[in-house]
C-alpha cells in the first residue's frame, strides 16, 4: 500500500559506513520508513568512478547491508538493493545525458573536489556522477531524498534535469525530488576541518571495536588554539565538543562546556569521555550488525528480493520515459 510518497537514497560501497553517513543520512533513512515507501540502494556503479581496483567491490557491497539493517532499516518495510541489479538505471542515465549540460557538470563543487582527490583519474563517469544519481532518484519517482548537505548541488542538479527532460519531451513522467537533511547535515572528520568521508580518510567507522574507536577518537583535532593543557579552550570551535552534543548526556556537555573554557578538563580526558559515550551508543548497533553479518546468505536474499521489487518500479517508469522520448516499442 502506498504511503505519503516515495523516498530514495543511496551510498557508495567504498567501505563500511561511518559516523558522517549515520548522522547525516541513515538516521533519516530509518525514521522515514514509517511514513513513506522507502528505496535504499548500494550504488556500486557510482563507486566505480573513484576506484583504482574492484578487488573489494563485492565484499564492500555486501558490508553495506548489515550496517543499514543494524541501524534499523527493515527490508520488509523498505526496498534495499544493489544499483547494478537494476539495469534500467543505466538506460535512463544515457537518456538523461542528452539533456545534461557538460558545463554545469564540470562547474559543480563536488566534481572539483573529486578532481582534487584523483587528478590522474578524471574519467567520464566522474563528470556524469550527478546524472547517474538523477537517474537513480527519478527511476523510482522519489519525492524525497534524505542525504547529507554535501549532496545539495546534486539534488539541485537532479531537479534541473527533471525540468529539462519534461520540457524537452513535453512530459510529466519524471518528478522533481526534494532533499531532506538531518539535524547534523555535515559531520566533520577527525581532522576537524573537512567533511568526514572515506575518501578523505578522516572517518570513524560505526563497526569498529570499542578499542579501535577509542584509538581513532584520540587522534581527533580539537581547538587548534589550545596548545597546552593549562590553556583555556574554546568548545565553540572544537569538533569533539560538537560530537559530544550528539552522544553525551546534557550534564556532561554542560560540564565540558564550562570546564574546557577554564582549562578544568584537558583534551585527552574530553576525548576519552567522548569515546566511552560513543561506544556505549553504538553497542546495540554493533551487536545487531554482528548477527546480520554472520548470515551472508540471508543478506544476499534481502538484496536480491529488493532488486526484484525495485526492477518492477523501474521498468514501469522506463515504459513512460521511452514513450515520452519517442523510442520505438
Ligand atoms: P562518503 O562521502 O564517505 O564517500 P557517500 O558519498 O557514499 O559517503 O555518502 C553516503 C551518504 O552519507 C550521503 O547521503 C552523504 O551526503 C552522507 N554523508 C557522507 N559523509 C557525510 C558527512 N561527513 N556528514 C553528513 N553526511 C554525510
Amino acid at each position: 500500500m502506498s504511503k505519503k510518497g516515495r523516498v530514495f537514497s543511496g551510498a557508495r560501497p567504498t567501505g563500511r559506513q561511518h559516523l558522517g553517513n549515520y548522522l547525516g543520512a541513515i538516521r533519516n533513512y530509518v525514521t522515514m520508513q514509517s511514513q513513506y515507501d522507502c528505496v535504499y540502494c548500494v550504488v556500486d556503479l557510482h563507486a566505480l568512478t573513484t576506484m583504482e581496483t574492484t578487488r573489494d567491490l563485492k565484499q564492500n557491497t555486501f558490508e553495506m547491508a548489515p550496517d543499514w539493517l543494524a541501524a534499523g532499516i527493515d527490508p520488509k518495510e523498505s526496498i534495499v538493493f544493489v544499483q547494478s541489479h537494476v539495469p534500467q538505471v543505466t538506460e535512463l542515465y544515457t537518456i538523461l545525458s542528452m539533456v545534461s549540460s557538460l558545463g554545469k557538470l564540470t562547474d559543480l563543487p563536488t566534481f572539483k573536489d573529486k578532481v582534487r582527490l584523483q587528478p590522474n583519474n578524471v574519467n567520464l563517469g566522474l563528470v556524469g556522477y550527478p546524472v547517474l544519481m538523477t537517474a537513480d532518484i527519478v527511476l523510482y519517482k522519489a519525492n524525497f531524498v534524505p542525504v547529507g548537505i554535501d549532496q545539495a548541488p546534486h539534488i539541485e542538479y537532479a531537479r534541473e534535469t527533471v525540468r529539462s527532460f519534461n520540457y524537452r519531451y513535453n512530459s510529466t513522467a519524471l518528478i522533481e525530488p526534494e532533499m531532506v537533511v538531518t539535524t547534523v547535515p555535515k559531520v566533520l572528520g577527525t581532522d576537524g576541518q573537512r567533511k568526514m568521508g572515506k575518501s578523505e580518510n578522516n572517518h570513524i567507522e560505526l563497526a569498529l571495536t570499542p578499542e579501535e574507536t577509542q584509538k581513532v577518537v584520540m587522534t581527533m583535532v580539537t581547538d587548534p588554539q589550545r596548545l597546552r593543557r593549562a590553556d583555556p579552550g574554546n568548545p565553540d570551535v572544537c569538533n569533539v565538543f560538537s560530537m559530544h552534543k550528539t552522544f553525551s548526556s546534557p550534564e556532561e556537555v554542560e560540564m565540558i562546556n564550562t570546564e574546557c573554557r577554564r582549562a578544568g578538563i584537558g583534551c585527552v580526558d574530553c576525548k576519552k569521555i567522548y569515546a566511552k559515550n560513543l561506544n556505549a551508543n553504538l553497542a546495540p548497533f554493533r551487536e545487531r550488525r554482528a548477527a546480520f553479518e554472520s548470515n551472508p546468505g540471508a543478506i544476499w536474499d534481502i538484496l536480491h528480493d529488493g532488486a526484484r521489487r525495485a526492477r518492477e518500479i523501474a521498468e514501469a517508469t522506463m515504459v513512460e520515459v521511452r514513450a515520452a522520448v519517442g523510442l520505438p516499442e
